[in-house]
């Protein structure tokens, strides 16, 4: 039996740039990605689902109104 630890590859040198293209569709006022499982639409306690405030898009759910909450569990 051969028991062979040295499994030298060196794959750190890989580029994550991928990693950071994918979270950036989410609002500061999501709680969690679109579609995730447990979460649901909720009205922006910020601008109340007018998705404005005095005349701008609100910053919290990005002037759609909803935001992403997690529903359920603890
Ligand atoms: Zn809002």
């Amino acid at each position: 039996m051969r028991n062979k630890a040295s499994n030298s590859q060196s794959t750190k040198s890989r580029a994550n740039a991928q990693m950071q293209a994918a979270n950036s569709m989410l609002n500061p006022g999501d709680e969690a990605p679109r579609g995730t499982p447990g979460t649901g639409d909720d009205i922006c306690p910020e601008c109340h689902g007018k998705g404005r405030i005095g005349g701008a898009p609100c910053p919290k759910c990005g002037g759609s109104g909803t935001i992403t909450r997690a529903i359920g569990g603890a």
